[in-house]
């Protein structure tokens, strides 16, 4: 076998599978054997797709759930170096997930395990994003989904779910309310919790490693200096670094990257304790969390401390974003790339933006952005954005004259 779970609290290890530690009831975590060096780099070296990386996720089974995630574009942003005055800026596009966000990665992997443990129904909370891709590959195995959400959630973001054939139910409060919600049910009926936090499930989190595998391979094995995530529960910011330590463990790059977690300043926890420099398990829940970034409003960041230690120890930095800044990076990030990014997503770029006109990311680092989401996610914002077009007559006149009105402007 190439894993055990090993209990955060209690340090035990187990070779059998748990959610929680039967011990202590501690969080679980994946430890891999990477001792046989040569065949996972020539994995890593070499693989294709998503599953190529089998070897480095908890799963035992040939019988695959997939539908076609991971392998996203790598995008050198040439227009936007230019406007920020910057050198090496890639983006890296989630959006192109077959959901449409990075979450079909931990998902993928979630419900594979699903159905090697022989799940008899899955139930997940979320904010909307992890939600669909869970409903998604519910789809894909066979296995029922239930799926809770925010009371507020958009219908546009809930629509995607009910099309997959899951069960939505909004709950009266926010997301972090949702996944403490579903324990009790998940304990009562024996269910599987897919939500997307390691002390819900220490399987998925697996899956967003890869993209850290992919970024090694697609940058020809250069290490960024910067990597810049957006943080919502921490998690994918936790696993990527961890994906980072494992290609340093194998030898295939010197140094890992310095990681940013960029939250929305109305919905901040990880980056006011990172402010005070508080011990990564001092995160203090935020009271009526609310903004623009919808996908990130995490309360209680469930893998928050797990973020803030992966920050601390490459040296990274943990900040916040105002919603006018996230408007203004999307339409930036859109015009200069055409990628366009869910504001949870964009927050990366309004980071960068931050981090060079203050001078902590330099004009010749190399950095990537990480575009978690696609903004066909979340078009409500983008509309409110957005000035509506003209509309001219069929005639011919008057359509030059509004043409002529652009180009002059
Ligand atoms: C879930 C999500 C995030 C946050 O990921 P975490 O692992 O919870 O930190 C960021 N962006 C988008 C688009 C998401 O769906």
């Amino acid at each position: 076998m190439n894993y055990t779970l090993r209990c955060r609290i209690c340090k035990k290890q187990f070779d059998h599978d748990f959610f929680r530690c039967p011990a202590c009831g501690g969080v679980l975590e994946c430890d891999f054997d990477l001792s046989d060096q040569q065949h996972l780099r020539h994995v890593l070296q070499n693989a294709r797709g998503f599953w190529d990386y089998s070897d480095f996720f908890p799963i035992r089974t040939d019988h695959i759930v997939s539908i076609g995630e991971g392998e996203t574009p790598l995008v050198y942003a040439k227009n936007l170096c230019a406007e920020l005055g910057m050198q090496g800026v890639y983006i890296k596009n989630e959006g192109q997930n077959p959901t449409g966000t990075f979450k079909d990665r931990p998902l993928s992997v979630g419900y594979t395990k699903a159905v090697e443990l022989q799940a008899e129904a899955t139930i997940i909370g979320s904010a909307g994003n992890a939600g669909a891709a869970a409903a998604a590959y519910a789809a894909a195995s066979g296995i029922r989904c239930f799926v809770l959400l925010p009371e507020f959630t958009a219908m546009e973001r809930v629509a995607q779910t009910l099309r997959y054939g899951a069960h939505a139910i909004k709950i009266r409060g926010n997301v972090s309310d949702c996944i403490d919600m579903l324990n009790t049910v998940c304990a009562r009926r024996n269910w599987h919790n897919m939500s997307t936090a390691v002390p819900c499930n220490p399987f998925q989190a697996e899956g967003s490693k890869t993209i850290a595998y992919e970024l090694a391979r697609q940058l020809d094995w250069m290490t960024p200096d910067w990597v810049i995530i957006p943080i919502g529960g921490g998690g994918n910011l936790a696993s990527i670094y961890k994906g980072y330590c494992d290609l340093k463990k194998l030898g295939l790059i010197d140094r890992v990257p310095k990681m940013v977690g960029v939250q929305e300043e109305s919905c901040a926890a990880v980056a006011q304790a990172y402010a005070i420099h508080a011990a990564p398990d001092q995160i203090k829940r935020v009271e009526n969390p609310s903004g623009v970034a919808v996908a990130i409003q995490d309360a209680l960041p469930l893998d928050g401390s797990a973020a803030l230690q992966a920050i601390y120890d490459s040296g990274g930095i943990a900040m916040s974003v105002s919603a006018s800044q996230i408007a203004d990076a999307q339409s930036l990030l859109g015009r200069t790339t055409g990628i366009f990014a869910e504001p949870a997503s964009a927050c990366t770029v309004a980071a960068l933006t931050r981090l060079k006109g203050d001078g902590r990311i330099l004009k010749t680092e190399k950095v990537v952005c990480l575009v978690t989401g696609n903004g066909l996610k979340d078009t409500g914002f983008a509309i409110a954005h957005s000035v509506a077009p003209d509309v001219v007559d069929m005639d011919e006149q008057a359509l030059d004259r509004v043409i002529d009105r652009y180009i002059s402007m």
